[in-house]
Protein backbone atom coordinates (compact mmCIF):
# COMPACT_ATOMS: atom_id res chain seq x y z
CA UNK A 1 0.00 0.00 0.00
CA UNK A 2 1.88 3.06 -1.04
CA UNK A 3 0.47 6.70 -0.63
CA UNK A 4 1.55 9.91 0.57
CA UNK A 5 0.37 11.26 4.14
CA UNK A 6 1.53 15.02 3.35
CA UNK A 7 -2.05 16.35 3.43
CA UNK A 8 -1.27 18.38 0.54
CA UNK A 9 -4.67 19.56 -0.39
CA UNK A 10 -6.63 19.66 -3.29
CA UNK A 11 -8.45 22.94 -2.48
CA UNK A 12 -10.76 24.25 -5.46
CA UNK A 13 -11.36 27.32 -3.60
CA UNK A 14 -9.04 27.26 -0.63
CA UNK A 15 -10.63 28.37 1.88
CA UNK A 16 -8.85 31.01 3.83
CA UNK A 17 -10.92 30.25 7.32
CA UNK A 18 -13.90 31.98 5.33
CA UNK A 19 -12.23 35.40 4.95
CA UNK A 20 -13.91 36.53 1.88
CA UNK A 21 -10.50 36.17 -0.32
CA UNK A 22 -8.89 33.33 -0.87
CA UNK A 23 -5.04 32.65 -1.56
CA UNK A 24 -4.30 30.31 -3.85
CA UNK A 25 -0.85 31.83 -5.17
CA UNK A 26 2.05 30.97 -3.52
CA UNK A 27 5.78 31.91 -4.02
CA UNK A 28 6.14 28.60 -6.26
CA UNK A 29 2.88 29.73 -8.32
CA UNK A 30 4.77 32.99 -8.51
CA UNK A 31 8.37 31.89 -9.65
CA UNK A 32 6.02 29.69 -12.61
CA UNK A 33 5.35 33.41 -14.16
CA UNK A 34 8.64 33.36 -15.77
CA UNK A 35 8.53 35.11 -18.86
CA UNK A 36 9.71 31.93 -20.53
CA UNK A 37 7.03 29.71 -19.16
CA UNK A 38 4.39 32.27 -21.29
CA UNK A 39 5.13 31.51 -25.48
CA UNK A 40 8.51 33.31 -25.74
CA UNK A 41 10.89 30.52 -25.02
CA UNK A 42 12.50 27.56 -27.28
CA UNK A 43 9.46 25.24 -26.43
CA UNK A 44 7.12 27.92 -28.02
CA UNK A 45 9.17 28.08 -31.00
CA UNK A 46 8.99 24.43 -31.19
CA UNK A 47 5.09 24.04 -30.55
CA UNK A 48 4.52 26.61 -33.48
CA UNK A 49 6.67 24.32 -36.03
CA UNK A 50 3.89 21.24 -35.34
CA UNK A 51 1.30 21.61 -37.80
CA UNK A 52 -1.84 19.52 -37.38
CA UNK A 53 -4.16 19.73 -40.11
CA UNK A 54 -7.15 17.36 -39.71
CA UNK A 55 -9.33 16.75 -42.21
CA UNK A 56 -13.25 15.95 -42.16
CA UNK A 57 -13.06 12.42 -43.30
CA UNK A 58 -10.28 11.85 -40.32
CA UNK A 59 -12.64 13.57 -37.79
CA UNK A 60 -15.52 11.61 -38.81
CA UNK A 61 -14.23 8.39 -38.44
CA UNK A 62 -14.52 8.93 -34.69
CA UNK A 63 -17.97 10.40 -34.74
CA UNK A 64 -20.76 7.09 -34.66
CA UNK A 65 -24.04 7.38 -36.16
CA UNK A 66 -26.87 6.97 -33.93
CA UNK A 67 -27.44 3.51 -33.07
CA UNK A 68 -24.18 2.34 -33.26
CA UNK A 69 -23.16 -0.51 -30.74
CA UNK A 70 -20.58 -0.07 -28.14
CA UNK A 71 -18.59 -2.24 -26.10
CA UNK A 72 -18.69 0.69 -22.97
CA UNK A 73 -20.23 4.05 -23.52
CA UNK A 74 -18.68 6.62 -20.58
CA UNK A 75 -21.84 9.33 -20.43
CA UNK A 76 -20.00 12.80 -19.58
CA UNK A 77 -17.49 14.25 -20.71
CA UNK A 78 -15.76 16.05 -18.08
CA UNK A 79 -12.75 15.11 -15.98
CA UNK A 80 -13.87 11.89 -14.71
CA UNK A 81 -15.43 11.19 -18.29
CA UNK A 82 -12.10 11.48 -20.14
CA UNK A 83 -10.41 9.53 -17.23
CA UNK A 84 -12.65 6.36 -18.03
CA UNK A 85 -13.36 7.05 -21.62
CA UNK A 86 -9.13 7.06 -22.31
CA UNK A 87 -9.03 4.13 -19.75
CA UNK A 88 -11.26 1.83 -21.02
CA UNK A 89 -9.95 2.50 -24.89
CA UNK A 90 -6.47 1.99 -23.26
CA UNK A 91 -7.79 -1.12 -22.37
CA UNK A 92 -8.89 -2.03 -25.57
CA UNK A 93 -12.78 -1.76 -25.53
CA UNK A 94 -14.79 -0.35 -28.54
CA UNK A 95 -15.85 2.67 -26.35
CA UNK A 96 -17.74 5.49 -27.14
CA UNK A 97 -17.72 9.20 -25.07
CA UNK A 98 -21.39 10.96 -24.97
CA UNK A 99 -20.87 14.55 -24.09
CA UNK A 100 -24.04 16.68 -23.66
CA UNK A 101 -22.19 19.94 -24.87
CA UNK A 102 -20.15 21.34 -27.46
CA UNK A 103 -16.77 20.38 -25.92
CA UNK A 104 -15.15 18.04 -23.59
CA UNK A 105 -13.33 18.83 -20.04
CA UNK A 106 -16.61 19.57 -18.06
CA UNK A 107 -15.64 22.14 -15.17
CA UNK A 108 -11.99 21.80 -16.46
CA UNK A 109 -12.65 23.39 -19.75
CA UNK A 110 -15.46 25.95 -18.20
CA UNK A 111 -13.47 27.33 -15.21
CA UNK A 112 -10.50 28.99 -17.42
CA UNK A 113 -7.26 27.82 -16.28
CA UNK A 114 -8.43 27.11 -12.30
CA UNK A 115 -5.64 24.23 -11.91
CA UNK A 116 -6.64 20.59 -12.22
CA UNK A 117 -5.31 20.16 -9.05
CA UNK A 118 -3.74 16.55 -8.09
CA UNK A 119 -2.67 15.49 -11.90
CA UNK A 120 0.80 14.69 -9.90
CA UNK A 121 2.00 13.50 -7.08
CA UNK A 122 4.09 15.06 -4.68
CA UNK A 123 5.41 16.61 -8.13
CA UNK A 124 5.76 13.18 -9.58
CA UNK A 125 4.03 10.80 -11.86
CA UNK A 126 0.46 9.29 -11.13
CA UNK A 127 0.87 7.19 -13.82
CA UNK A 128 -2.12 6.31 -15.96
CA UNK A 129 -3.93 8.64 -18.17
CA UNK A 130 -2.73 11.65 -15.84
CA UNK A 131 0.25 10.82 -17.85
CA UNK A 132 -1.15 10.86 -21.20
CA UNK A 133 -2.96 14.13 -20.62
CA UNK A 134 0.55 15.75 -19.26
CA UNK A 135 2.30 14.74 -22.16
CA UNK A 136 -0.64 15.96 -24.61
CA UNK A 137 -0.16 19.05 -23.02
CA UNK A 138 3.73 19.46 -23.11
CA UNK A 139 3.45 18.35 -27.22
CA UNK A 140 2.02 21.74 -27.47
CA UNK A 141 4.60 23.76 -25.46
CA UNK A 142 3.84 26.60 -22.80
CA UNK A 143 1.01 27.91 -24.28
CA UNK A 144 -0.94 25.19 -23.31
CA UNK A 145 -0.57 25.09 -19.30
CA UNK A 146 1.22 26.62 -16.48
CA UNK A 147 2.45 24.28 -13.60
CA UNK A 148 0.54 24.89 -10.36
CA UNK A 149 2.05 25.04 -7.11
CA UNK A 150 2.96 21.88 -4.91
CA UNK A 151 1.44 22.58 -1.56
CA UNK A 152 -1.25 22.04 0.90
CA UNK A 153 -4.21 23.79 -0.01
CA UNK A 154 -3.95 23.76 -3.42
CA UNK A 155 -1.56 21.33 -5.36
CA UNK A 156 0.11 19.39 -7.78
CA UNK A 157 -1.99 21.20 -10.42
CA UNK A 158 -1.93 22.50 -13.82
CA UNK A 159 -3.68 25.71 -15.28
CA UNK A 160 -4.31 24.76 -18.83
CA UNK A 161 -5.59 27.39 -21.32
CA UNK A 162 -8.78 26.18 -21.54
CA UNK A 163 -9.01 25.83 -25.45
CA UNK A 164 -5.47 23.69 -25.35
CA UNK A 165 -7.13 21.39 -23.37
CA UNK A 166 -10.27 21.18 -25.70
CA UNK A 167 -7.92 20.60 -28.65
CA UNK A 168 -5.47 17.98 -26.34
CA UNK A 169 -8.82 15.75 -25.31
CA UNK A 170 -9.86 15.16 -29.14
CA UNK A 171 -6.40 14.13 -29.80
CA UNK A 172 -6.07 11.67 -26.50
CA UNK A 173 -9.24 10.37 -27.35
CA UNK A 174 -8.16 9.80 -31.22
CA UNK A 175 -4.44 8.17 -30.53
CA UNK A 176 -6.86 6.10 -27.88
CA UNK A 177 -8.95 4.47 -30.00
CA UNK A 178 -12.27 6.03 -27.96
CA UNK A 179 -15.41 7.30 -30.63
CA UNK A 180 -17.01 10.40 -29.68
CA UNK A 181 -19.79 12.16 -29.88
CA UNK A 182 -20.94 16.23 -28.64
CA UNK A 183 -24.46 17.44 -28.48
CA UNK A 184 -25.51 14.38 -27.54
CA UNK A 185 -27.09 14.83 -23.93
CA UNK A 186 -28.44 11.66 -22.33
CA UNK A 187 -32.34 12.27 -21.46
CA UNK A 188 -33.15 8.41 -20.58
CA UNK A 189 -32.17 5.12 -19.99
CA UNK A 190 -33.54 1.86 -21.25
CA UNK A 191 -33.54 -0.99 -18.99
CA UNK A 192 -34.69 -4.63 -18.64
CA UNK A 193 -35.06 -6.43 -14.90
CA UNK A 194 -32.86 -3.69 -13.57
CA UNK A 195 -30.42 -4.15 -16.09
CA UNK A 196 -28.82 -1.26 -18.40
CA UNK A 197 -29.17 -2.00 -22.14
CA UNK A 198 -29.47 1.37 -23.46
CA UNK A 199 -28.96 5.47 -23.17
CA UNK A 200 -30.84 7.62 -24.74
CA UNK A 201 -29.79 10.67 -26.62
CA UNK A 202 -31.66 13.71 -27.53
CA UNK A 203 -30.83 15.10 -31.00
CA UNK A 204 -32.03 17.68 -33.28
CA UNK A 205 -33.85 14.94 -35.00
CA UNK A 206 -35.37 13.13 -32.17
CA UNK A 207 -34.50 10.51 -29.54
CA UNK A 208 -31.77 8.51 -30.61
CA UNK A 209 -30.50 4.82 -28.40
CA UNK A 210 -27.14 3.96 -28.09
CA UNK A 211 -26.60 0.44 -26.36
CA UNK A 212 -23.74 -1.31 -24.70
CA UNK A 213 -22.39 -4.05 -22.90
CA UNK A 214 -21.47 -1.40 -19.88
CA UNK A 215 -22.18 1.69 -19.09
CA UNK A 216 -20.21 4.43 -16.99
CA UNK A 217 -22.25 7.58 -15.26
CA UNK A 218 -20.03 11.00 -15.44
CA UNK A 219 -22.19 13.33 -16.02
CA UNK A 220 -21.06 15.22 -12.42
CA UNK A 221 -25.02 15.00 -11.99
CA UNK A 222 -25.74 11.16 -12.12
CA UNK A 223 -28.58 11.54 -14.65
CA UNK A 224 -28.31 8.04 -16.68
CA UNK A 225 -28.36 6.17 -12.71
CA UNK A 226 -31.17 8.59 -12.14
CA UNK A 227 -33.02 7.64 -15.71
CA UNK A 228 -32.24 4.09 -15.10
CA UNK A 229 -33.98 3.82 -11.58
CA UNK A 230 -30.58 4.10 -9.12
CA UNK A 231 -31.07 6.17 -5.44
CA UNK A 232 -29.56 9.40 -5.38
CA UNK A 233 -28.95 11.80 -2.91
CA UNK A 234 -28.80 15.56 -3.11
CA UNK A 235 -26.90 18.00 -0.97
CA UNK A 236 -25.82 18.02 2.47
CA UNK A 237 -27.70 15.47 5.12
CA UNK A 238 -29.89 17.24 7.23
CA UNK A 239 -30.65 21.00 5.43
CA UNK A 240 -29.84 20.15 1.96
CA UNK A 241 -27.40 22.96 1.56
CA UNK A 242 -24.80 22.67 -1.85
CA UNK A 243 -22.18 24.15 -2.94
CA UNK A 244 -22.05 27.19 -4.68
CA UNK A 245 -22.60 27.04 -8.34
CA UNK A 246 -19.84 29.43 -10.32
CA UNK A 247 -19.55 30.94 -13.47
CA UNK A 248 -15.86 31.68 -13.76
CA UNK A 249 -14.34 34.64 -15.56
CA UNK A 250 -10.95 35.62 -16.94
CA UNK A 251 -9.14 39.28 -16.92
CA UNK A 252 -7.30 41.15 -19.26
CA UNK A 253 -5.00 44.17 -18.81
CA UNK A 254 -4.09 43.36 -15.28
CA UNK A 255 -0.70 43.90 -13.55
CA UNK A 256 -0.11 40.29 -12.37
CA UNK A 257 2.84 41.07 -10.25
CA UNK A 258 1.05 43.38 -8.27
CA UNK A 259 -2.01 41.75 -8.55
CA UNK A 260 -0.38 38.97 -6.78
CA UNK A 261 1.63 40.42 -4.71
CA UNK A 262 -1.40 41.82 -3.14
CA UNK A 263 -3.34 38.23 -3.16
CA UNK A 264 -0.83 36.79 -1.13
CA UNK A 265 0.22 39.10 1.19
CA UNK A 266 -0.94 40.25 4.29
CA UNK A 267 -2.87 42.98 3.77
CA UNK A 268 -5.53 41.23 1.10
CA UNK A 269 -7.81 40.06 3.45
CA UNK A 270 -9.03 42.89 5.36
CA UNK A 271 -8.58 45.44 2.18
CA UNK A 272 -10.45 43.38 0.08
CA UNK A 273 -13.57 42.60 2.76
CA UNK A 274 -13.42 46.46 3.48
CA UNK A 275 -14.16 46.86 -0.64
CA UNK A 276 -16.59 44.47 -1.05
CA UNK A 277 -18.90 45.38 2.07
CA UNK A 278 -18.31 49.10 0.25
CA UNK A 279 -19.48 47.85 -2.99
CA UNK A 280 -22.07 45.57 -1.83
CA UNK A 281 -23.52 49.08 0.04
CA UNK A 282 -23.60 50.53 -3.22
CA UNK A 283 -25.71 48.42 -4.87
CA UNK A 284 -22.93 45.93 -6.73
CA UNK A 285 -23.52 42.30 -6.95
CA UNK A 286 -20.73 40.37 -4.70
CA UNK A 287 -19.80 36.98 -4.17
CA UNK A 288 -19.60 35.56 -0.94
CA UNK A 289 -15.10 35.25 -2.02
CA UNK A 290 -13.12 35.40 -4.24
CA UNK A 291 -9.74 33.67 -5.49
CA UNK A 292 -7.25 34.53 -8.28
CA UNK A 293 -5.36 32.19 -10.28
CA UNK A 294 -2.63 32.64 -12.97
CA UNK A 295 -3.11 32.23 -16.62
CA UNK A 296 -0.78 31.06 -19.21
CA UNK A 297 -1.22 34.62 -21.32
CA UNK A 298 0.50 37.56 -19.92
CA UNK A 299 -1.82 40.29 -18.42
CA UNK A 300 -4.54 38.11 -18.14
CA UNK A 301 -5.88 36.69 -14.48
CA UNK A 302 -8.60 34.30 -13.97
CA UNK A 303 -11.41 34.85 -11.31
CA UNK A 304 -12.87 31.94 -8.94
CA UNK A 305 -15.52 32.74 -6.34
CA UNK A 306 -18.03 31.53 -4.49
CA UNK A 307 -21.39 32.55 -6.32
CA UNK A 308 -23.62 35.59 -5.28
CA UNK A 309 -23.86 36.46 -1.70
CA UNK A 310 -26.46 35.13 0.24
CA UNK A 311 -28.47 33.51 -2.54
CA UNK A 312 -29.69 30.45 -0.88
CA UNK A 313 -29.47 27.03 -2.46
CA UNK A 314 -29.22 26.35 -5.86
CA UNK A 315 -29.62 23.33 -7.32
CA UNK A 316 -28.29 22.79 -10.86
CA UNK A 317 -30.38 19.39 -11.82
CA UNK A 318 -33.58 22.14 -11.69
CA UNK A 319 -33.35 24.38 -14.68
CA UNK A 320 -35.08 27.33 -12.98
CA UNK A 321 -32.25 27.66 -10.27
CA UNK A 322 -29.55 26.23 -13.02
CA UNK A 323 -30.42 29.80 -14.96
CA UNK A 324 -30.66 31.72 -11.96
CA UNK A 325 -27.16 30.81 -11.07
CA UNK A 326 -26.28 32.02 -14.64
CA UNK A 327 -28.54 35.25 -14.59
CA UNK A 328 -26.64 36.13 -11.34
CA UNK A 329 -23.01 34.80 -12.41
CA UNK A 330 -23.22 37.06 -15.43
CA UNK A 331 -24.04 40.02 -13.41
CA UNK A 332 -21.06 39.32 -10.74
CA UNK A 333 -18.56 39.16 -13.38
CA UNK A 334 -19.90 42.84 -14.99
CA UNK A 335 -19.68 44.08 -11.30
CA UNK A 336 -16.34 42.63 -10.18
CA UNK A 337 -14.83 44.96 -13.04
CA UNK A 338 -16.31 47.94 -12.46
CA UNK A 339 -15.80 47.52 -8.40
CA UNK A 340 -11.89 46.16 -9.18
CA UNK A 341 -11.19 49.44 -11.09
CA UNK A 342 -13.36 51.77 -9.43
CA UNK A 343 -11.99 50.85 -5.41
CA UNK A 344 -8.70 50.11 -7.12
CA UNK A 345 -7.89 46.87 -6.21
CA UNK A 346 -4.58 46.54 -6.56
CA UNK A 347 -3.15 45.39 -10.40
CA UNK A 348 -6.82 45.53 -11.38
CA UNK A 349 -7.30 49.14 -11.87
CA UNK A 350 -7.32 49.19 -15.69
CA UNK A 351 -8.48 45.45 -16.39
CA UNK A 352 -10.70 44.01 -18.50
CA UNK A 353 -13.43 41.46 -18.82
CA UNK A 354 -12.32 39.05 -21.16
CA UNK A 355 -14.60 36.29 -20.76
CA UNK A 356 -16.56 34.09 -18.79
CA UNK A 357 -16.22 30.38 -18.91
CA UNK A 358 -18.57 28.50 -21.18
CA UNK A 359 -21.42 27.92 -18.73
CA UNK A 360 -21.26 28.25 -15.09
CA UNK A 361 -19.59 25.57 -12.73
CA UNK A 362 -21.52 22.90 -11.08
CA UNK A 363 -19.78 21.72 -7.89
CA UNK A 364 -22.34 19.53 -6.56
CA UNK A 365 -25.82 17.78 -7.36
CA UNK A 366 -27.06 14.54 -7.28
CA UNK A 367 -24.75 11.15 -5.42
CA UNK A 368 -25.36 8.29 -6.47
CA UNK A 369 -25.56 5.38 -3.71
CA UNK A 370 -23.41 2.54 -4.44
CA UNK A 371 -22.33 -0.86 -2.95
CA UNK A 372 -20.43 1.77 -0.57
CA UNK A 373 -20.97 5.31 0.51
CA UNK A 374 -17.77 7.39 1.69
CA UNK A 375 -17.81 9.27 4.28
CA UNK A 376 -15.87 11.88 5.88
CA UNK A 377 -15.00 9.35 8.68
CA UNK A 378 -13.01 6.83 5.88
CA UNK A 379 -11.56 10.44 4.44
CA UNK A 380 -10.05 11.00 8.14
CA UNK A 381 -9.44 8.18 9.31
CA UNK A 382 -7.96 7.01 6.18
CA UNK A 383 -9.95 3.55 5.80
CA UNK A 384 -8.42 1.14 3.66
CA UNK A 385 -10.17 -1.28 1.40
CA UNK A 386 -8.89 -4.62 0.26
CA UNK A 387 -10.73 -3.50 -3.25
CA UNK A 388 -9.04 -0.22 -3.19
CA UNK A 389 -8.88 1.53 -6.90
CA UNK A 390 -8.20 4.80 -6.48
CA UNK A 391 -6.67 7.37 -4.12
CA UNK A 392 -7.89 11.29 -3.12
CA UNK A 393 -5.24 13.46 -2.27
CA UNK A 394 -5.52 16.41 -0.59
CA UNK A 395 -7.78 18.46 1.69
CA UNK A 396 -11.32 18.90 2.26
CA UNK A 397 -13.28 21.63 -0.18
CA UNK A 398 -16.38 22.68 0.67
CA UNK A 399 -15.94 25.78 -1.52
CA UNK A 400 -17.24 28.48 0.87
CA UNK A 401 -19.84 26.74 3.07
CA UNK A 402 -19.39 27.77 6.00
CA UNK A 403 -20.80 24.96 8.73
CA UNK A 404 -18.79 22.90 6.99
CA UNK A 405 -14.98 24.77 6.97
CA UNK A 406 -13.98 22.58 9.74
CA UNK A 407 -13.14 19.77 8.07
CA UNK A 408 -11.06 21.41 5.95
CA UNK A 409 -7.86 20.10 7.27
CA UNK A 410 -8.76 16.58 8.32
CA UNK A 411 -8.67 14.70 5.69
CA UNK A 412 -5.96 12.22 5.22
CA UNK A 413 -4.49 12.60 2.15
CA UNK A 414 -3.95 9.70 -0.12
CA UNK A 415 -7.31 8.13 1.73
CA UNK A 416 -8.73 5.11 -0.30
CA UNK A 417 -11.83 4.71 -2.34
CA UNK A 418 -13.15 1.20 -2.47
CA UNK A 419 -14.34 -0.65 -6.33
CA UNK A 420 -17.77 -1.08 -4.41
CA UNK A 421 -17.96 2.92 -4.50
CA UNK A 422 -18.60 2.15 -8.60
CA UNK A 423 -21.11 -0.11 -8.25
CA UNK A 424 -24.86 1.91 -8.51
CA UNK A 425 -27.40 -0.16 -5.95
CA UNK A 426 -29.84 -1.75 -8.30
CA UNK A 427 -28.65 -1.53 -11.51
CA UNK A 428 -26.37 -3.55 -13.11
CA UNK A 429 -24.15 -2.90 -15.82
CA UNK A 430 -23.38 0.71 -14.70
CA UNK A 431 -20.59 2.25 -13.12
CA UNK A 432 -20.34 5.54 -11.44
CA UNK A 433 -17.46 8.06 -11.04
CA UNK A 434 -16.46 12.12 -10.43
CA UNK A 435 -18.50 14.32 -8.82
CA UNK A 436 -21.99 12.00 -8.62
CA UNK A 437 -20.02 9.03 -6.87
CA UNK A 438 -21.20 7.04 -4.15
CA UNK A 439 -20.39 9.33 -1.03
CA UNK A 440 -22.10 11.71 1.75
CA UNK A 441 -22.01 15.66 1.32
CA UNK A 442 -18.44 15.50 3.02
CA UNK A 443 -17.50 12.24 1.94
CA UNK A 444 -17.51 14.06 -2.03
CA UNK A 445 -15.96 17.01 -0.55
CA UNK A 446 -12.79 15.29 0.62
CA UNK A 447 -10.75 15.30 -2.40
CA UNK A 448 -13.01 16.56 -5.03
CA UNK A 449 -10.33 17.86 -6.95
CA UNK A 450 -10.07 16.84 -10.97
CA UNK A 451 -6.92 14.52 -10.94
CA UNK A 452 -8.87 12.78 -8.15
CA UNK A 453 -11.94 12.70 -10.56
CA UNK A 454 -9.72 11.67 -13.50
CA UNK A 455 -8.46 8.55 -11.21
CA UNK A 456 -12.10 7.46 -10.03
CA UNK A 457 -13.20 7.67 -14.16
CA UNK A 458 -10.11 5.84 -14.82
CA UNK A 459 -10.89 2.74 -12.62
CA UNK A 460 -14.22 2.54 -13.86
CA UNK A 461 -13.22 2.83 -17.33
CA UNK A 462 -10.68 0.16 -16.93
CA UNK A 463 -13.12 -2.34 -15.02
CA UNK A 464 -15.74 -1.30 -17.84
CA UNK A 465 -13.42 -2.56 -20.32
CA UNK A 466 -12.89 -6.04 -18.62
CA UNK A 467 -16.20 -6.62 -17.59
CA UNK A 468 -17.29 -6.10 -21.50
CA UNK A 469 -14.35 -8.26 -22.38
CA UNK A 470 -14.82 -11.16 -19.89
CA UNK A 471 -18.76 -10.96 -20.39
CA UNK A 472 -19.44 -10.67 -16.78
CA UNK A 473 -21.22 -7.65 -15.01
CA UNK A 474 -19.38 -4.58 -13.20
CA UNK A 475 -21.06 -6.28 -10.21
CA UNK A 476 -19.34 -9.69 -10.27
CA UNK A 477 -15.91 -8.55 -12.18
CA UNK A 478 -12.90 -9.23 -9.36
CA UNK A 479 -11.58 -5.89 -8.60
CA UNK A 480 -8.25 -7.78 -8.54
CA UNK A 481 -7.87 -7.43 -12.26
CA UNK A 482 -8.64 -3.81 -12.07
CA UNK A 483 -6.33 -2.99 -9.34
CA UNK A 484 -3.25 -5.28 -11.26
CA UNK A 485 -4.05 -3.21 -14.78
CA UNK A 486 -3.87 -0.16 -12.86
CA UNK A 487 -0.73 -0.39 -10.74
CA UNK A 488 0.86 -1.83 -14.47
CA UNK A 489 0.13 1.34 -15.88
CA UNK A 490 1.63 3.43 -13.29
CA UNK A 491 -0.81 4.03 -11.23
CA UNK A 492 -0.41 4.36 -6.57
CA UNK A 493 -2.68 2.06 -5.13
C1 LIG B 1 -16.44 26.64 -10.18
C2 LIG B 1 -15.61 25.46 -9.85
C3 LIG B 1 -14.27 25.61 -9.60
C4 LIG B 1 -13.49 24.51 -9.33
N1 LIG B 1 -12.15 24.69 -9.15
C5 LIG B 1 -11.35 23.61 -9.07
C6 LIG B 1 -9.94 23.79 -9.07
O1 LIG B 1 -9.44 24.90 -9.09
N2 LIG B 1 -9.18 22.67 -9.06
C7 LIG B 1 -9.71 21.40 -9.05
O2 LIG B 1 -8.96 20.44 -9.14
N3 LIG B 1 -11.05 21.22 -8.97
C8 LIG B 1 -11.87 22.29 -9.00
N4 LIG B 1 -13.23 22.13 -8.95
C9 LIG B 1 -13.79 20.79 -8.70
C10 LIG B 1 -13.78 19.95 -9.97
O3 LIG B 1 -13.89 20.77 -11.08
C11 LIG B 1 -14.91 18.92 -10.00
O4 LIG B 1 -14.88 18.14 -8.85
C12 LIG B 1 -14.76 18.03 -11.24
O5 LIG B 1 -14.87 18.81 -12.41
C13 LIG B 1 -15.80 16.96 -11.28
O6 LIG B 1 -15.57 16.19 -12.44
P1 LIG B 1 -16.73 15.37 -13.14
O7 LIG B 1 -16.17 14.85 -14.41
O8 LIG B 1 -17.29 14.41 -12.15
O9 LIG B 1 -17.90 16.43 -13.43
P2 LIG B 1 -17.98 17.67 -14.39
O10 LIG B 1 -16.70 18.39 -14.48
O11 LIG B 1 -19.18 18.42 -13.93
O12 LIG B 1 -18.27 17.04 -15.83
C14 LIG B 1 -19.50 16.43 -16.16
C15 LIG B 1 -19.61 16.35 -17.67
O13 LIG B 1 -20.77 15.63 -18.04
C16 LIG B 1 -21.52 16.36 -19.01
N5 LIG B 1 -22.93 16.01 -18.85
C17 LIG B 1 -23.76 16.37 -17.85
N6 LIG B 1 -24.97 15.82 -18.02
C18 LIG B 1 -24.90 15.09 -19.15
C19 LIG B 1 -25.83 14.28 -19.85
N7 LIG B 1 -27.09 14.10 -19.40
N8 LIG B 1 -25.46 13.68 -21.01
C20 LIG B 1 -24.16 13.84 -21.48
N9 LIG B 1 -23.25 14.60 -20.85
C21 LIG B 1 -23.60 15.20 -19.69
C22 LIG B 1 -21.22 17.80 -18.68
O14 LIG B 1 -21.48 18.65 -19.77
C23 LIG B 1 -19.74 17.72 -18.32
O15 LIG B 1 -18.91 17.79 -19.46
C24 LIG B 1 -14.06 23.22 -9.24
C25 LIG B 1 -15.43 23.06 -9.48
C26 LIG B 1 -16.18 24.16 -9.81
C27 LIG B 1 -17.62 23.97 -10.16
Amino acid sequence: MIHTTDNHGAGESAVKDMMTVHHRSGESAVKSMTTDNHGCGENFVQAQKKASFISRTEAEQWIPEDGTRFDVIVAGGGPAGIGAALASAHKGAKTLLLEAKGFFGGVAATSLWMPMNRMRLNGGSRGGVHDRIIKKLEQYGADAYLEGKTSWVDGDGLHIHPEYLRGAIFELLEESGCHYRLYSPIVGAKTENGVLKAAVVQTKSGLAEFEANVFVDCTGDGDLSFYAGAETRTGREGDGSLMPITLGFALANVDTVRLFEFYNGPDCGPVLRRILEEAAAEGFSCADWYSFDRTTIPGVASVNHGGLKGIGILDATKARDHTIAERTGITLALDFVKIARTKGIPGLEQCHLMRVGGNVGVRETRRVIGKYVLTIEDAIHGTEFPDVIARRYGAVDVAGLQEDKDYKQLMKSGYAYPYRGLLPVGVERLLVAGRCGSYTHLGMAAGKSMGNMIALGQAAGIAAAFSSQLGVTPGVLDPKVVQDFLVQWGVTL
